[in-house]
């Protein structure tokens, strides 16, 4: 059993802005699990601000490297993927590129899609939202008009109030499809903040995504009591230990395979989120189809994908999971249902 790693670095079509920065690149580190004459994919996509780099993925992946050697069978992920992640904590994204080219391998192995492996309806599979980042009224305006082919799209706010209102006005003026929003943390005030949401619950949004930082999960208690609009929980739902404290304060979780480490941990997230009682949603880093394709096989299962990374970069390196009227259309390939190009 061979798992090699390689950096990969993402070029963004264009810069995406969000609350707290701008970037033009994202780092990556493409994986591959060789065994028995099959290869499996994964990817780690690693924005710089969660802390991990194409380094630390390497020192991860090596580590993880010299345990695979030691495994006899790996489709046992329920024996190997508890005992990588507690060779270090935190590498989540390294974490992922693991799992998701061992779930690649035994897709590939037993000649099947997960979505299938799992019993899930492809059909199901949900439209994806199109991200909007956070810039001047004017090239919002020009790019939600180039989104036209979205049922809905996702716009990044949390700079200021001016701003926010300035980008939902902007989007308006151009597109009346529904529109969540992905505050990322920027909504300091719970008054203010629930102000923003019932003004923007009369302008076609859906829901409200991180509105307020994740330390004030009781502030996020008290304004999901009140919000006309549904909020979904981001930087306060990375593992699946967090979905239960989330169940307290908002009314669903975004799932990130880069965040939970992986495909494995991400579908009991959902299936925990459900019996809590909570709306799933579906998210992404800038990725290659690679890790898209590997979410993609999960949508059948919940309420909203956002699902767009691959979309962003202008070096994808894989053929998988694509977007057609909006909507994710999942290939028949085996495993993650990726080809490398
Ligand atoms: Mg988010």
């Amino acid at each position: 059993m061979l798992l090699r790693h390689a950096p990969y670095t993402l070029a963004l079509r264009h810069p995406f802005g969000i609350a707290s920065h701008t970037r033009t690149s994202t780092p990556a580190t493409l994986t591959t699990f060789e065994h028995e004459g099959i290869t499996g994919y994964g990817e780690a996509a690693m924005p710089p601000y969660l802390g991990e780099s194409q380094a630390t993925a390497a020192a991860f992946l090596d580590r993880a490297a010299a345990h695979l050697a030691t495994v006899r069978d790996p489709f046992q992920l329920e024996e190997i993927l508890p005992a990588l992640d507690a060779l270090a904590p935190g590498n989540t994204a390294a974490k992922a590129a693991v799992d998701l080219a061992l779930h690649d391998w035994i897709g590939k192995k037993l000649g099947a899609p997960w979505h299938r492996i799992w019993g899930l309806d492809p059909a199901k599979a949900p439209v994806t939202s199109f991200t909007l980042g956070i810039d001047s009224p004017d090239v919002v305006r020009q790019k939600a008009r180039e989104a036209a082919a979205f049922k809905i799209i996702k716009v990044k706010l949390g700079r200021d109030d001016a701003t926010d209102r300035a980008i939902i006005t902007a989007i308006r003026e151009v597109t009346d499809v529904p529109l969540t929003i992905d505050a990322n943390q920027g909504w300091k005030n719970r008054d203010d903040a629930l102000r923003l949401i019932e003004w923007c619950a009369t302008r076609g949004v859906v829901f409200i995504e991180q509105p307020m930082p994740k330390e004030q999960l009781d502030d996020t208690a008290w304004l999901r009591d009140r919000s006309p609009l549904p909020l979904i929980a981001d930087e306060n739902c990375q593992r699946l230990a967090d979905v239960k404290k989330c169940a307290g304060a908002f009314h669903g979780v975004n799932i990130k395979l880069m965040k939970c480490t992986g495909l494995r941990e991400a579908h009991k997230m959902i299936l925990l989120a459900r019996a809590l009682g909570l709306k799933v949603m579906l998210g992404c880093m800038t990725e290659t189809s690679c890790a898209i394709s590997a979410a993609a096989q999960l949508s059948p299962l919940v309420d909203w994908a956002d699902l767009d990374g691959a979309l962003l970069i202008k070096n994808d390196c894989f053929r998988g999971t694509t977007v057609v009227d909006g909507k994710l259309v999942l290939s028949a390939h085996p495993g993650l249902g990726v080809e490398k190009i």
